[in-house]
């Protein structure tokens, strides 16, 4: 394997959906919406069973009810450059 596939592995396991366990009421919905069958229920928690076969398609995330799941930024978000303020029509 060469450096940038490990990068690139580096990044995607980095940009997988991040459970935050202690909001997760244990719906099931984000197992049900997942388009690619990731994800699988241990235990009523999210887990996600085959990572690789994940888009980061954020579905899960936005269907959870009580904001269990969490997309992470994409590495460099933190660098862009930020909007320039608004200016009101003088
Ligand atoms: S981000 Fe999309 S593909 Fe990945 S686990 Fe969530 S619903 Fe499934
Ligand atoms: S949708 Fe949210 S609350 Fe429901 S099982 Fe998934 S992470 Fe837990």
């Amino acid at each position: 394997m060469s450096e940038n596939e490990t990068i690139d592995l580096e990044e995607r396991l980095r940009l997988l959906p991040i459970l935050r366990a202690h909001r997760c009421i244990t719906c099931g919905w984000c197992v049900l919406v997942c388009p690619t069958d990731c994800l699988a229920q241990s235990n009523g928690l999210p887990e996600i069973v085959r990572p690789a076969d994940c888009t980061f398609c954020a579905v899960c995330a936005v269907v959870c009810p009580t904001q269990a799941l969490e997309m992470p930024e994409p590495s460099g978000a933190g660098e862009q450059p930020s909007r320039p303020p608004a200016t009101s029509p003088s």
